[in-house]
């Protein structure tokens, strides 16, 4: 399978810079996925991989060879939609047969094929009824098998679960991942969604306006976020961000002070700035009934259970509602005074102006 190469990609539509500037690889047989929110420049992105739209300026090379005018249908890649884009007059098997009656392939080799790759998506059973007839969920699978029919060497995915209820698109997603791993096809798959991206892409490419804001593992993502807009884009809820801390240095100890909390951190560190933004993610910080060191005061907001755990909502002398998973046993109430103590090693700082990670 091949790897994919993308060299400062643009794709401007008149003054609507889309894509700006675009650079990263995809390693032979790797699962990427593009995230981030909507108008971003991801599916076009994904649309220059195909073939389908021609970058402005950039290059794009599958393994060293530079595609940039190779047509979608010598690209060998397969696509499946947000919308499945099945043809309704026709039968899931001739819905899966399709990119295969364009090739001169004979019929018992059609059928052959048809069949191994429906039986692969357990659909095998569909074969004779036409889209209408079927769930949405299985309406994607025979989307994926159209595009897998092909043995494609690329696989590009725009959204395909966005049109499937919640558990669906868990059940979903974990076939996609498995299919994927066992075919081992390369393939780049663009989400909103950043659970769907954490759990299924061995790295994460996170777009912002038209640009790549960072490119790395789920973990290097979620851990060390390069900016607000990661840290706010991954995670779910968000990480939190208390703002107007003030920045001093008392006996080689930084010392993050705003009217209603002080904030000693465990390790000195370099921040060169008189102001900071905390963040604080919601599973890196409890909730105490009692002052303690470091902790920030509240009033509990709205508690909202989950069954395994709950989100407790705490608004802050300052207004801010912070997100907090808390304990189901013991929840706090709407109205109760509470403390708020986050894990010291996990927090983050940022630069109020330029939003970039200090910590
Ligand atoms: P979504 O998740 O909503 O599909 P996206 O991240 O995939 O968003 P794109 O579809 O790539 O975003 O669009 C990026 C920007 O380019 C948007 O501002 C969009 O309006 C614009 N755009 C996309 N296609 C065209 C087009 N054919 N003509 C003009 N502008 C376009």
């Amino acid at each position: 399978m091949p790897s994919i190469r993308v060299v400062n990609l643009k794709k401007y539509f008149g003054k609507v810079k889309a894509v700006d500037g675009v650079s990263f690889e995809v390693k032979d047989g790797e699962f990427v996925a593009l995230l981030g929110p909507s108008g971003c420049g991801k599916t076009t992105t994904l649309l220059m991989l195909a073939g389908i739209y021609k970058p402005t300026s950039g290059e794009i090379y599958f393994d060293d060879v530079l595609v940039n005018d190779i047509p979608p249908k010598y690209r060998e890649v397969g696509m499946v939609f947000q919308n499945y884009a099945l043809y309704p007059h026709m039968t899931v098997f001739e819905n899966i047969a399709f990119p295969l009656r364009a090739r001169r392939i004979s019929k018992d080799e059609v059928e052959k094929r048809v069949v191994e790759i429906a039986r692969k998506l357990l659909i095998d059973n569909l074969l004779d009824r036409k889209p209408t007839q079927l769930s949405g969920g299985q309406q994607q699978r025979v989307a994926l098998a159209r595009a897998l029919v092909k043995q494609p060497k690329v696989l590009l995915f725009d959204e395909p679960l966005s049109n499937l209820d919640a558990n669906l698109r868990m059940i979903m997603r974990a076939e996609i991942k498995h299919l994927q791993q066992e075919l081992g096809i390369t393939s780049v798959y663009v989400t909103h969604d950043q659970a769907e991206a954490m759990t299924m892409a061995s790295r994460i490419a996170v777009f912002n306006q038209g640009k790549l804001v960072q490119y790395g593992t789920p973990d290097e993502v979620y851990d060390s976020p390069k900016n607000m807009f990661v840290a706010s884009f991954i995670g779910n809820p968000p990480t939190n961000f208390l703002r107007d801390f003030s920045v001093s240095v008392e006996n080689k100890q930084t010392i993050l002070k705003r009217d209603d909390v002080i904030i000693k951190l465990p390790e000195p560190v370099d921040v060169k700035l008189k102001e900071v933004v905390v963040g604080i993610r919601p599973e890196h910080c409890r909730i105490s009934r009692e002052r303690v060191e470091n902790s920030i005061p509240g009033v509990v907001y709205v508690v909202e259970p989950l069954g395994r755990d709950i989100i407790v909502n705490v608004k802050t002398e300052k207004g801010e509602i912070i997100k907090v998973f808390g304990d189901t046993g013991k929840a706090p109430q709407p109205g109760e005074n509470v403390f708020l103590v986050p894990d010291l090693r996990k927090i983050h700082l940022f630069n109020p102006e330029t939003e970039e990670t200090i910590l």
